[in-house]
């Protein structure tokens, strides 16, 4: 059970955290059970009219209304909390977009200016085009890899730096401890979206970061059938967020906690195997003719893998590739002729799948990584699952095979 054991390292840290005795025993009774009962919830009772009045602290931990959530949610949160060294406490909510969506309401006002990463996930960049530009804030979007001009971006205005690593699709690993350095220098908040790597794979508090959020939906839950986001941040953010959170009546239901706790407790495993399978992938694509360049920040002399492996403590099955020579029907015959990845959005679950993209559009700033040959500019992504590598490999063969023969 946990308590003061932080000195784990992270992988027993992810099966030890948020196992309270309270959630998983009755009270005065002997015994209990591993993990936290799913406990469904609208109305928390109190003991009487005096217990009533007194109120109770609106903290978790404390049984006060279903939209503050129960023992489930709060497993789950505080076992977050528990993986971030230094950090004061999550928020959990209905996907990572939401996480995202509420973190960056709470910390910016109108006149208030948010620099965006270049190759920030689609959805961030379109809130900050979107909705936060409507609401009043400045969004200014800025290379990560562009370190020695990242402080003359700085206004008297900058309030927030919102940070991926490594980036969505392109997979650029930028200078998180420096970036971050530079924004408390400046006065302004950094938030780092860690779904990629989680807290096994970086540790963004202990990095310097004040805010990590994460896709719940990918890695956490592992199993592609649930949908939920966090925040977690030191203080003053921390309370910033949770207000806003409140405000906005965000919740998730105590099935799909219990159902994300479970995830967390195999996910290191997972992790290990995805990112060993990647790895062996990766390598083989860079030795095919169809391939120009492997986005992949574990692959030895691939675009960040010095950056990465100064910083991280693991990956994952995430990465990306470039065709040589294609076109959007070759990609198409490619992608078509795979028997063993899904073609479909998210990652993170136990099965492969793979997606077409072009950052071209997406990007402001610079479309891929700087040093690659770009080929086709044609990117695929793989989301590399629990099958056995060889088999994957043995269906890309096969996949490139049919794109030539046409
Ligand atoms: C998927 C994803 C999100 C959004 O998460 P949802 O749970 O799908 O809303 C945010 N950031 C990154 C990097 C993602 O891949």
């Amino acid at each position: 059970m946990s308590g003061g054991e932080k000195e784990h390292k992270p992988a027993t840290r992810m099966v030890e955290a948020g196992r309270k005795r309270e959630w998983t025993s009755m009270p005065g009774k002997p015994g209990g059970v591993v993990n936290p009962p799913v406990w469904r919830a609208s109305t928390h009772l109190y003991d009487n009219s005096t217990d009533h009045a007194e109120g109770r602290p609106n903290e978790d931990g404390h049984f006060y209304y279903g939209r503050r959530g129960g023992p489930t949610q709060w497993a789950l949160a505080d076992a977050l909390t528990e993986m971030e060294p230094g950090a004061q406490g999550t928020q959990l909510f209905p996907s990572g977009v939401a996480a995202i969506a509420c973190t960056l309401q709470a910390l910016l006002r109108p006149g208030d200016e948010l620099l965006v990463t270049d190759n920030a996930y689609e959805p961030t960049r379109n809130l900050a085009m979107g909705m936060l530009k409507r609401q009043g804030v400045d969004i200014r979007p800025f290379d990560p890899l562009d370190l020695d001009g990242f402080p003359s971006l700085f206004g008297d205005t900058t309030r927030v730096v919102m940070m991926e690593c490594p980036g969505s699709l392109t997979m650029e690993v930028c200078d998180v401890p420096a970036l971050a350095r530079i924004a408390r220098e400046k006065g302004a908040v950094s938030v780092l979206d860690n779904t990629w790597a989680s807290p096994l794979g970086f540790a963004g508090l202990a990095h310097g970061c004040d805010v990590t959020v994460m896709s719940l939906t990918k890695h956490v839950g592992g199993h592609s059938d649930l949908m939920m986001g966090s925040a977690t941040a030191t203080n003053p953010a921390f309370g910033r967020i949770r207000r806003q959170s409140q405000f906005l009546g965000q919740v998730v239901s105590p099935d799909d906690a219990s159902l994300a706790l479970r995830g967390l407790r195999s996910m290191a495993l997972r992790l290990e195997r995805e990112t060993a399978s990647a790895l062996a992938i990766a390598e083989w694509l860079s030795a095919r003719s169809e391939v120009s360049a492997v986005l992949c920040p574990m692959l030895p002399g691939a675009p960040g893998h010095a950056m990465w492996q100064r910083d991280f403590t693991g990956g994952c099955g995430l990465f990306s590739f470039v065709l040589a020579d294609a076109d959007n029907s070759a990609r198409a015959r490619f992608i078509d002729a795979l028997d063993l990845f899904g073609i479909g959005y998210s990652w993170g679950g136990f099965e492969s799948l793979i997606t077409p993209f072009d950052p071209a559009p997406i990007h402001q700033l610079r479309a891929w990584p700087p040093g690659i040959d770009t080929g086709s500019g044609l990117g695929v992504r793989l989301s590399i699952g629990l099958e056995d590598p060889a088999d994957l490999i043995a269906d890309l063969e096969h996949a490139f095979a049919a794109m030539g023969a046409a």
